[in-house]
């Protein structure tokens, strides 16, 4: 029965899930794969970056010290004795009064120290052979970007634990990386109970509901970094029931379920726990939506049984399923980033038990303004459309008033350390 469950606090739930748990296995994959994933090793600069000194621009190579008399009536005088592009170095010997036509990106010819931009340069032909006239001083190292300007070899790029994004798949690159080792991803299998619903692409019929959660849950899992595992619906059936769930546990690392854990006529789940031998954590927990969230453990294997309403599903998911995952995958902020924000309209209605709403923010000067993002329900789906956040209103008799400063937690991929809420 419900009323003999203990109540847990958020805090509490999320310190019990993540107890035991620690950064999973390691592999090395190839680097066109890595995108998303979490790097298992530290990325050291094992070259200076540029390696060499490189042009900045598209010009001519030369030595500043010959533009030091340049003036606009007295231009210098440069003969062009080549032309090379990125990628080709000059081999020959550039003189004094000499310069080399360059492309951007292409190393210095050895005893030049200075760009001068085409822009710059009037070109002159005098006898099958290329001037360039130049009308001011060009400082030494002008439009030259220096071997190790960006990086130094040896400089610590990226930590270990890191999301490997765009940006960083860019600098592995940069640095040789055709393998990169990562966390392996934890496979999570999600399976939805109730006898109402309907594949996505079935018609609605009468009484039925089409199975959003498993897909929800499933885009979760993959905007964290692991492997998603369709495993499919069950009606509400315990035997039924308990033989499926028996079967996904030898598929899966991790099982997730919606529905089927509060304490309705055909909420099997609690019976389900109890025959597979689970241990559970908890089975419920002073937050709305999703107070009847229950989590199990059979050994290592997490069990989450999530409520089967979308939004209680959604967040049970971000509170308690993607800081296990991100431990486990290496990433050592696996929390959602909290923040300091000012409600734009009243929450006026009291409540027991912590109540977390889907808001939009929006940032003006220094300060963060939430409001809420449509329908305030358990049930609701669309207010999970364009959420920023989750407005946490602890318990309260009278509510919270427009203006008020409250903690918000950020429905987005940055992480922190510490769990926003306490024990
Ligand atoms: P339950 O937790 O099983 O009592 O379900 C709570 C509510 O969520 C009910 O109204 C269900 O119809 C709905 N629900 C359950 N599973 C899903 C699902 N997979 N997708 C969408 N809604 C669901
Ligand atoms: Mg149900």
């Amino acid at each position: 029965m419900l009323t003999d469950r203990k109540v847990f606090l958020i805090g509490e739930a999320i310190e019990k899930i993540m107890s035991d748990v620690q950064s999973g296995n390691v592999e090395r994959i190839p680097l066109i794969k890595a995108s998303g994933r979490y790097l298992a090793e530290d990325i050291v600069a094992n070259q200076d970056v540029p390696a060499f000194d490189r042009s900045l621009y598209d010009g001519y190579a030369l030595m500043a010290q010959d533009t030091r008399t340049a003036t606009k009536e007295s231009p210098v005088v440069l003969e062009v004795i080549g032309h090379f592009g990125a990628g080709a170095v000059f081999q020959d010997e550039v003189k004094k009064y000499q310069a080399v036509r360059i492309m951007t990106g292409a190393e210095m010819p050895k005893s030049c120290n200075a760009i001068v931009m085409l822009e710059h340069v009037t070109e002159l032909e005098i006898e099958d052979k290329h001037y360039i006239a130049i009308d001011k001083q060009i400082p030494v190292n002008e439009k030259v970007f220096k071997k190790g300007a960006e990086i130094i070899e040896g400089t610590l790029l990226v930590e270990k634990g890191a999301k490997i994004t765009p940006g960083i798949v860019g600098l592995l690159a940069t640095f040789g990386y055709n393998e990169v080792l990562v966390g392996v991803q934890p496979k999570v299998g999600v399976l939805a109970t109730g006898s109402e619903l309907l594949e996505v692409d079935e018609p609605l019929a009468p009484g039925k509901i089409r199975n959003s959660n498993s897909y929800m849950l499933m885009a979760q899992i993959e905007k964290v970094g692991a492997k998603p595992l369709y495993l499919g619906k069950l009606e509400d059936n315990l035997e039924k029931s308990y033989a499926a769930i028996q079967q996904a546990l030898t598929q899966v690392d991790i099982l997730i379920t919606t529905g089927g854990v509060s304490v309705g006529d055909f909420d099997y789940l609690p019976e389900i726990y109890n025959r597979l031998g689970a241990k559970v954590l908890f089975n419920k927990i002073a937050m709305r939506p999703g107070s009847v969230t229950t989590v199990a453990k059979i050994g290592e294997q997490f069990l989450f049984g999530l409520s089967g309403n979308p939004s209680a599903s959604y967040i049970g998911f971000e509170l308690f399923v993607r800081p296990v995952l991100k431990t486990l995958l290496g990433n050592e902020q696996p929390y959602l980033m909290s923040h300091q924000a000012i409600i734009t309209e009243d929450f006026r209605v009291p409540n027991a038990f912590t109540q977390l709403i889907r808001t939009k923010v929006k940032v003006e000067g220094t300060n963060l303004f939430v409001s809420s993002n449509g329908l305030n329900m358990s049930s609701s789906i669309t207010s999970l459309v364009g959420a920023d956040a989750l407005v946490v209103l602890p318990p309260s008799d009278s509510g919270y008033v427009e203006g008020s400063a409250i903690d918000i937690l950020l429905l987005s991929d940055e992480g922190q350390k510490n769990c926003y809420f306490t024990t």
